[in-house]
């Protein structure tokens, strides 16, 4: 970073970054800040990824996250700066059965939670072997409340002991059909339980069913962090500009097997062999690579002997992987 922010203060250079979810509109923000111009490629035909949101008949509709917990500085301190008001969230989590909405976010009230001792209930929350679930996972919430925040200076990496949060879950015998109630709920905002460590599952839990008088939301929605967002980061933002071939630079170095990897996954995600969990994927050093004249859009030659197979996963587009040493063009 520093070597190119010397370089690009001259404006000659400028950085091109992969996605306009809020990940990349913060690159772009906080580019511009030191004086970086950037090209903001995203898939999709608007920017925010899984947030967004709009008025809608006068009514605000938030769409993916909702909130920010009170410990999430980066995010409140940024809807500070974009001089976003916050507002507590009115969130309230349930189902809709019958004709009618059954919350499971009591109010913070007895007669709140004796009401929705229904709701409780039906979720298999109140069973004796939740409860006593329930209780050791609140106790471990309780002994560690300086490391479970989503804060820039969490210790929460401290007391990660690669434990899965399914794991976490049976080995204090959450009962099956609340892990399934859990399951929806965390993989639907922070990823696969298989894969999230226990100590960020906790915090989520901690954080947000917890402390639900605690959670706060931009007074226009959640997408008007988007909106402003986008406005703000001075990017050159073109939408519906899927990346899909990607040239590692990396200087004549070995390119690392995870930038390779993430680069293959890429490039498949965006081709027609999306969805299949071995696509294979042609890779070739870029001086064995010739685009012919005349050739159609993302058409390319490879000197013969000079392409290897690489075989990955193209269900999920897992760019993320490609970042750090790589830079990526459009077809
Ligand atoms: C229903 C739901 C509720 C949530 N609730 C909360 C909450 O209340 N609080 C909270 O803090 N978090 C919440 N989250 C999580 C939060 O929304 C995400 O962590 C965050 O939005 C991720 O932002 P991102 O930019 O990293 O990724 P994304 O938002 O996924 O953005 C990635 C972008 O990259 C684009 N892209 C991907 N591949 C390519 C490519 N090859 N070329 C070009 N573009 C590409 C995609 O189209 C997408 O727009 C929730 C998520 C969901 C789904």
């Amino acid at each position: 970073m520093p070597q190119s922010t010397q370089r690009d203060n001259n404006n000659t250079k400028s950085v091109i970054i992969i996605g306009g979810g809020t990940s990349g509109l913060c690159a772009a923000y906080t580019l511009k800040k030191h004086g970086i111009r950037a090209i903001l490629l995203e898939a999709g035909d608007r920017v925010g990824g899984r947030l967004g949101g709009d008025r809608v008949d006068g009514f605000l509709l938030d769409e993916g996250a909702d909130f920010f917990t009170a410990s999430h500085d980066v995010a409140l301190r940024l809807c500070e700066e974009l001089g976003l008001p916050l507002v507590r969230s009115m969130m309230k989590l349930g189902w809709y059965k019958s004709g009618r909405f059954f919350t499971t976010t009591p109010e913070q009230t007895l007669a709140g939670v004796i009401s929705d001792l229904p709701a409780l209930w039906n979720l298999g929350l109140i069973s004796p072997r939740a409860i006593r679930a329930s209780m050791k996972m609140s106790r471990t919430i309780k002994n560690r409340p300086e490391h479970l925040s989503f804060a820039s200076n969490s210790m929460v990496a401290e007391i990660d002991e690669e434990e899965s949060a399914n794991d976490y879950m049976k080995r204090i015998g959450v009962p099956e059909d609340v892990r399934l109630a859990l399951r929806g709920l965390l993989e639907m905002t922070m990823g696969e339980l298989d894969e999230m460590s226990a100590a960020f599952a906790l915090t989520f839990i901690a954080q947000i069913m917890m402390k639900t008088d605690e959670l706060y939301v931009p007074e226009e929605g959640i997408g008007s962090l988007t909106h402003a967002l986008a406005d703000a980061c001075g990017a050159d933002i073109r939408v519906s500009s899927p990346v899909k071939r990607v040239v590692i630079q990396n200087g004549g170095r070995n390119v690392p097997p995870d930038t390779l990897e993430g680069a293959a996954r890429l490039a498949a995600y965006h081709s027609g062999l999306r969805g299949e969990n071995r696509a294979r994927v042609m890779v070739a050093e870029r001086r064995h690579v010739r685009k012919p004249a005349r050739a159609r859009p993302g058409q390319v030659t490879i000197r013969k002997g000079k392409a290897r197979t690489v075989v990955v996963d193209a269900v999920e587009p897992n760019w993320q992987e490609a970042g750090g040493s790589g830079f990526s063009a459009p077809e």
